[in-house]
């Protein structure tokens, strides 16, 4: 606004300025030529009379300037062009006539708005005498006219730019403020929780680019909200089926009367089995929060094959006993950046499902390698195998292809989610496929390599 108005003040000042100066200049050439035209025509002279003056001025023509005066040394008029009320036998006061008289040429034009009024003075000498002054006077309303009428018009114009600039800011600054108060809306919205509003997108400005960024922002907490309303339930509904069970188990004890000692065992047997899948729930849900709260320990060069005997120490009675053969094959260069915690619970998930989803003389082999930069963990079995529908599930957490056949084998849903949150931490990628031959499941993790380094 500032520098509109700046512009517009000097758009009134400036060609105006420089108008009358130009008009200034054209009235000094051609009044001091007049004067000058006069002043030769009574050189010779020797003294300025009423008779000579006009007598030596009879043949001077017309010049088109309003007035000319001819004085004696005393600035009394000797002659004057205009007729009636004519000035002569008057003095003249003019401080050009002064200076005229002084032996100075000189000139004066001012402007008042109604007209151009401009003097030229320049004395008459004989014989380095100076015998009288020529003064040449004009009062010009002709020019003055048109520079008002150029000034009205710039005015004018001004005006029309002023109104313009004042509706077209008051416009885009409406336009800018309701985009504005739209975005703060959804902003408000999203903040109170109605993680559905969306902000609306038009076109392409950079007010456009943060209501998308917005958009996607809320899009993400919406997905991220949905989880966890998600998980919430199915952890609260995963607790409440043991804790029923303990409790439907506990009443039938109390209820029925002269019950026998062996069936008494039995249903303290079957709360002992449910406190344990509760316990195991619990474990996997704090480990799954320390996994979201970020906490992560610093990765540390680990060697597999040690962690990996330790796993097959640990699962290998389970698999005796359902008759699963495991085999293992691990190469001693496999060190990975992680901690030896994680690798063990990554190789223990999957050999444990490997295992728990095979039948009788069924078999999990795990293959430990390295590629460049990367160390490959494959666990394969030949299993019941997972179907392509449930294939890119089966890391979500508390989903399980079949609910019954999980539980049954002791299973809460939340191995392969521990599994991958675990991985993807340290910077890996976890795929699952079916085997290539035959029935059966792959698991393939890739987790960076350790260069060099001591291991743990
Ligand atoms: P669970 O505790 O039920 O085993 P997981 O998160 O470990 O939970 O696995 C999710 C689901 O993926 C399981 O319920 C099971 O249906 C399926 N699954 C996992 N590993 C295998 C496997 N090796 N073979 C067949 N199905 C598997």
């Amino acid at each position: 606004m500032a520098v509109i108005i700046a512009v517009l003040v000097l758009l009134n000042s400036y060609p105006l300025l420089v108008s009358q100066d130009l008009v200034f200049r054209s009235k000094e050439t051609s009044m001091s030529g007049s004067v000058k035209m006069i002043e030769s025509a009574l050189a010779g002279l020797e003294k300025l009379t009423e008779d000579n003056v006009r007598q030596a001025l009879s043949g001077v023509e017309e010049n088109g300037v309003s007035r000319i005066l001819v004085t004696d040394t005393a600035g009394r008029v000797l002659y004057d062009t205009r007729e009636t009320e004519s000035a002569r036998g008057r003095y003249v006061v003019f401080t050009e006539v002064a200076q005229a008289l002084q032996g100075n040429d000189a000139f004066y034009c001012g402007y008042d708005s109604q007209a151009f009024l401009s003097r030229a003075a320049s004395p008459v000498v004989f014989r380095n005498q100076i015998i009288g002054a020529v003064c040449a006077y004009e009062y010009d309303t002709q020019q003055a006219e048109l520079l008002r009428s150029f000034q009205t018009n710039l005015m004018r114009i001004s005006a029309v730019i002023a109104l313009l600039v004042v509706g077209l800011s008051v416009l885009l600054s409406h336009a800018f403020t309701a985009r504005i108060t739209n975005l703060l809306q959804a902003i408000r919205k999203v903040r109170e929780g109605a993680y559905s509003h969306r902000a609306e997108v038009r076109g392409g400005d950079e007010i456009a680019q943060i209501a998308g960024e917005f958009n996607s922002l809320t899009d993400r907490l919406q997905t991220t909200e949905d989880a966890r309303r998600r998980f919430v339930s199915d952890a609260s509904h995963e607790l409440k089926t043991p804790l029923a069970g303990i409790r439907l188990l506990t009443d039938s004890i109390l209820q029925t009367e002269d019950i026998d000692p062996r069936m008494t065992r039995e249903f303290v047997g079957d709360i002992g089995q449910e406190a344990d899948r509760l316990s195991r729930i619990t474990e996997d849900l704090l480990r799954l929060t320390r996994l979201d709260s970020g906490a992560v320990e610093e990765a540390v060069a680990v060697q597999v094959a040690p962690v990996l005997e330790r796993v097959r120490r640990m699962l290998g009675m389970v698999a005796r006993d359902k008759g699963v053969s495991l085999s293992f094959e691990a190469s001693e260069d496999a060190v990975v950046l992680a901690t030896e915690d994680d690798v063990h619970q990554i190789l223990y998930n999957l050999i444990e499902n490997g295992i728990k989803y095979s039948a009788a003389s069924g078999f999990v082999h795990t293959n430990v390698s390295v590629d460049n930069d990367w160390v490959i963990l494959q666990v394969e079995d030949n299993g019941v195998g997972i179907a392509d529908k449930d294939l890119p599930h089966v890391f979500e957490r508390f989903y399980r292809v079949d609910k019954n056949r999980s539980r049954a084998v002791g299973g809460t849903g939340l191995g392969l989610s521990i599994v991958r949150d675990t991985v993807l931490r340290r910077g890996g990628t976890i795929e699952v496929g079916h085997r290539q031959s035959g029935v059966g499941t792959v698991f393939t993790v890739r987790l960076p390599r350790a260069q060099g380094g001591e291991t743990a």
